[in-house]
């Protein structure tokens, strides 16, 4: 079997243009801060990535640079002068921050109506009771994607490797709350082969270039990698071995050119979900 490649960035390139399109016939320009701290290289590509394609939707985008040595207190008087601006409806602060500031302590200090990177408890919570509120946008666009290629969780065993609070938690509940069967894996899960073979739907966000090997996969799964990595020969790979994979499931992503472009799409989608719902009262 040779899987079918889902095409996220080709996904993505769709939903962006019938966002711009949306927010164009909108009386308002919804708008969106990126604050971003210290000179992490691979922070300022992706700070310049969302800033770009939010610009391109038509949205009001601005990013905040602050210094590598800025405090917590500094960096909260921003998230707290943002919350307060009516002019923003989207708060995004990238991560990671310098080791002086408490990483919680900012994250809980964005108003929860304007979190469009869906990472406040309010949020989370809201996932966890099945109600409406902004969701994470890499397990979001990972759904968009499952429904895309005519995937239905309902009643499918799904594995999902990584339980982090960005990735991994949110995408179970998602599935979870689309009806799948979920297995949450993790580095202290103890055969993780046999899980990822007992998968119909594999979602792989674990961060370890190309763990997941060809014989892991149940034919005609559907596998879905969102770790974004260096191989050793310094090419941009996922947590699956795609060729090998590709031998067995039914569906994949490709790294680059899948989860990631989606993630981009769902952070502008999420601006503008706010953005109506801050108007709507
Ligand atoms: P993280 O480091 O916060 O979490 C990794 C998770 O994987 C943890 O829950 C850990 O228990 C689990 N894990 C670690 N080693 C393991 C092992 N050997 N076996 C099984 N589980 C193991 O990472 P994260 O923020 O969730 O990101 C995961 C990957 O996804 C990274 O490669 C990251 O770059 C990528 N990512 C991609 C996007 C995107 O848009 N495509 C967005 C966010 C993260």
């Amino acid at each position: 079997m040779t899987a079918r490649i889902l095409d996220g960035k080709a996904l993505a390139a769709r939903r962006r243009t019938a966002l711009a399109q949306q927010v164009a016939a909108l009386p308002f320009r919804p708008g969106l801060r990126v604050v971003r701290v210290g000179d992490d290289p691979a922070s300022g590509v992706y700070v310049r990535n969302k800033d770009r394609a939010a610009r391109e939707a038509g949205l009001d985008s601005e990013t905040i640079h602050l210094p590598e040595a800025t405090t917590e207190a500094e960096l909260l008087a921003v998230v707290h002068r943002l919350n307060e601006d009516p002019a923003v409806d989207g708060i995004l602060v990238q991560l990671p921050l310098p080791p002086q500031i408490r990483q919680d302590a900012v994250l809980d200090a964005v108003d929860p109506a304007k979190d469009v990177d869906g990472f406040h408890p309010v949020n989370g919570g809201a996932l966890l009771a099945g109600r409406p509120g902004l969701v994470p946008c890499t397990p979001r666009g990972v759904m968009l994607l499952l429904e895309e290629a005519g995937v239905s969780p309902r009643g499918a065993r799904a594995v999902v490797l990584g339980r982090s609070t960005i990735v991994g938690r949110p995408m179970s509940l998602l599935l979870l709350n689309a009806d799948a069967t979920v297995t949450t894996a993790h580095s202290r899960t103890r055969d993780l082969a046999a899980e990822c073979r007992r998968a119909e739907i594999l979602v792989c966000a674990v961060g370890r270039a190309e763990l997941v090997r060809g014989d892991w996969v149940a034919p005609g799964a559907i596998v879905i990698d969102v770790g974004i990595n260096r191989g050793a020969d310094g090419r941009l790979v996922g947590d699956v071995a795609f060729a090998e994979a590709s031998a067995h499931a039914g569906a994949i992503t490709p790294v680059p050119g899948g989860v990631g472009p989606m993630t981009i799409a769902c952070l502008l989608e999420n601006t503008v979900q706010a953005a109506l719902a801050r108007r709507a009262g």
